[in-house]
Order: structure tokens, then C-alpha cells, then sequence
């Protein structure tokens, strides 16, 4: 069985045909999916596409683009939430410094704030980070030194340094399809050297 990981359902885009969405993945062979919150305040979409469809887990977070949104979000109440059944992670949280789209000192409140619910619940935390190598690797080696927290660097597009890192600290890290990409010799020497 084949499990996708991190999709995003609850987008407006697939809002029209949601069933055909799920319908061809599930010929695809693709037996699970993890919809991943991008916005804890708009969980009630995501709740609700777990609740009709059986293969469809979910996750609860604040993406670091929406961090200045919500910046008023709790551990205590991403804890809360992730206590429904279908929450298997949390996240996607972390630091976008590529477009910057909240303050950075606000992207890493709300990141600490993730990894915290992690460390609680015992759920991966799925890290979003993009040109922000050593500002991750920083909080991600303090929080460490607080408690052991399990993580997941997802759609890893950074350097060798940070996937040492990661690895270090025990982190998982997913490649996505931009390994595939022409320009992209340096991942895939990651892929190869530092993972293998
Ligand atoms: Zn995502
Ligand atoms: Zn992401």
C-alpha cells in the first residue's frame, strides 16, 4: 500500500470535486493520506474531510506562511486537538525565510510552540524549512537540549549541513519530486551521501 504523506485536501481548489480527488488516489493504490493543517484556527475543514473519508488521517499546525495569523496558538491547545484520533502529527510548522511571508522572530515563536506539542504528544513534528538552514538547526538543537521530541524534515530542500544536523538529532527527512529536477545535483548528493 502506498501512503501519501502530505497532501493538502481541505484546499479550495479541490473543494469542487473532492470525492473524484480521493477517487483517483485510491485507484492510484494510494491507500492512505495525510492532509496536512496549514492554519490550526481552520481545523473544522480538515476534521471534517477525516470524518467522510476512512483513509484520510490528518495533522494540526500553523504553516510558518500563516504564523503571523495565529500567533496567539497554545501548545495546550494544539495538544487539545491532536487528541482526536486522526491527528497523527504536528505541523506543518518551521521557518520560510525564502518568502518571508510572517515575520521571522514570529515564524520561530510559533515553531518553538509546535515543537513543544510535539515533545507532549509524541507525534512527529512535520518541519516545513526553506532558506533558513542555521536558524533551524539552532532551535531545533535548544529544543532538543529540553526533551527529545520526534520530527520530520518534509520536502528537504536545504544543505548537507542542516540534513547532518537533522540526522544527528534524529530526524527524519523526506525527499520530495525536486530531487528529480535538472538542477537539483546538489540533493540528490544529499540523498546519496548524507542519508545512505
Ligand atoms: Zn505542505
Ligand atoms: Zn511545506
Amino acid at each position: 500500500m502506498l501512503v501519501d504523506s502530505h497532501c493538502h485536501l481541505e484546499f479550495p481548489e479541490f473543494a469542487p470535486e473532492l470525492d473524484q480527488v480521493i477517487a483517483r488516489a485510491t485507484d492510484a493504490g494510494i491507500g492512505r493520506m495525510v492532509t496536512i493543517s496549514t492554519r490550526v484556527r481552520q481545523f473544522d475543514k480538515i476534521k471534517a474531510i477525516a470524518e467522510r473519508y476512512d483513509e484520510v488521517f490528518c495533522t494540526i499546525g500553523t504553516h510558518p506562511h500563516n504564523a503571523s495569523e495565529e500567533t496567539d496558538v497554545t501548545a495546550d491547545e494544539l495538544c487539545a486537538i491532536a487528541d482526536y484520533d486522526k491527528v497523527v502529527g504536528i505541523g506543518e510548522a518551521g521557518l520560510d525565510f525564502h518568502y518571508d511571508n510572517s515575520p521571522r522572530d514570529i515564524q520561530a515563536a510559533s515553531f518553538r510552540v509546535h515543537i513543544e506539542a510535539a515533545r507532549r504528544t509524541g507525534l512527529p513534528l512535520i518541519i516545513h524549512t526553506r532558506s533558513a538552514d542555521d536558524a533551524t538547526a539552532e532551535i531545533l538543537e535548544d529544543e532538543m537540549g529540553k526533551g527529545a521530541f520526534p520530527m520530520l524534515l518534509h520536502c528537504f530542500s536545504s544543505s548537507a549541513a542542516l540534513a547532518r544536523k537533522g540526522i544527528e538529532l534524529g530526524a527524519y527527512i523526506s525527499f520530495s519530486g525536486i530531487l528529480t529536477f535538472k538542477a537539483a545535483n546538489e540533493l540528490r548528493q544529499i540523498a546519496k551521501r548524507v542519508i545512505a
